[in-house]
């Protein structure tokens, strides 16, 4: 059984006066955290953290400055209820707002965790015919909440929707249940997906700390890689977390070893009542380019911000360009990661 109240949650941890003031409300997603994660918690520590992932505390309740809930105006951009068009050619899918576990940085907590559960068969249908209207739409997210909570019949019905539509759409399966609870992927859930092979499947996790990737963990993602279907990880950087070199170097290093490719690393985002967990830009570029003196490049994620105001994703890195080549000499200076400089003639 999952944990969901304090009372149940002091029987596992001794609170903290942070945890305990805790009051919930619109800035906050529910509490729910499974019991596999529970397992992980390491009792001992107030500042585990894979506690600070999931135990809420009062921070959630304050609003910061220029927090909001929607800072990627993801409503504006959205075709009816569910469907969330800002990039021209992908498309995020809401399946679902319920999630397994809440994860205390949720950045889409304007719609997770409202328990209005799976989308309706009208929301189907109606981001079938977008789809079909919208040729130049290439790729699908399944995301939420967490689309696995659906029952397999549920999503064999939804997937069999939307190959239905357009046969030829890249559809990613964004979800954390090889985090929260593995035992969830089953050979049966993935050869339902396997059913669907018009066009490929990518799995997508989130997982945020190398304790994350257990046994169960590693079985249930190979169960996806096995079926030919690849696995990358988006992370997101949190204070407290994951904000050190050395963590993330490990993480990304194991992901890899698993057969789990890197793939993003968030900035987070300017969400409401999640300011506790953001990590200045500065300390996310020193990690970065830390990062990338350690680990390979298939190891290795992009650090991104998610723009306000809806201003898409761009990649955080530091400046390899020292000087543009002038009209006269035609040469670009570059920085080299170790902290040296290269000219590089180029064609005129
Ligand atoms: C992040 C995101 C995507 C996918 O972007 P990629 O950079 O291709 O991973 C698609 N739609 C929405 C709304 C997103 O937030
Ligand atoms: S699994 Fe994803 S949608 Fe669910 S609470 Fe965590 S971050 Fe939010």
């Amino acid at each position: 059984m999952a944990i969901t109240t304090l009372q149940q949650l002091e029987k596992y941890l001794s609170l903290t006066e942070d945890e305990l003031s805790w009051e919930g409300g619109p800035t906050s997603v529910p509490l729910c955290i499974t019991e596999h994660y529970m397992a992980l918690i390491d009792p001992k520590d107030p500042s585990d953290p894979l506690r600070r992932q999931v135990v809420p505390t009062c921070h959630e309740n304050t609003q910061a400055k220029s927090e909001s809930p929607d800072p990627l105006m993801e409503v504006s951009h959205s075709r009816g209820e569910r469907l969330v068009h800002r990039y021209k050619n992908r498309v995020a899918f809401l399946a679902t707002d319920i999630c397994p576990m809440y994860c205390r940085h949720c950045f889409r907590r304007r719609f997770t965790g409202n328990m209005v559960g799976p989308a309706s068969e009208k929301d189907i249908c109606d981001a079938c015919s977008y789809l079909k209207d919208n040729p130049q739409i290439k790729e699908m997210l399944l995301t939420g909440g967490d689309p696995l909570t659906l029952s397999d019949v549920q999503l064999d019905h939804m997937i069999g929707s939307f190959r239905k539509a357009r046969p030829d759409l890249i559809i990613r399966i964004c979800t954390r249940y090889p985090v929260s609870q593995p035992k969830r992927i089953t050979k049966a859930l993935v050869d339902m997906f396997k059913s669907h092979s018009s066009a490929p499947f990518y799995l997508m996790t989130q997982f945020n700390h190398p304790r994350e990737l257990t046994k169960e963990s590693i079985k249930a993602v190979a169960l996806f890689v096995d079926a030919g279907i690849p696995a990358m990880n988006q992370s997101v950087l949190l204070r407290g977390v994951n904000d050190s070199a050395d963590v993330l170097e490990e993480l990304c290093n194991s992901l890899l070893f698993n057969r789990i490719k890197p793939y993003y690393l968030f900035q987070g985002d300017m969400v409401v009542g999640t300011e506790y967990f953001r990590v200045p830009i500065r300390r996310g570029l020193e990690i970065e380019h830390e990062l990338r003196l350690r680990l390979s490049g298939l190891a290795m994620p992009n650090y991104v911000a998610d723009l306000p105001d809806g201003g898409g994703k761009i990649p955080l890195c530091g400046n390899y360009i020292v000087q543009e080549p002038d009209k006269e000499k035609g040469s670009w200076l570059f920085r080299t990661p170790e902290g040296g400089t290269r000219s590089v003639s180029d064609p005129v």
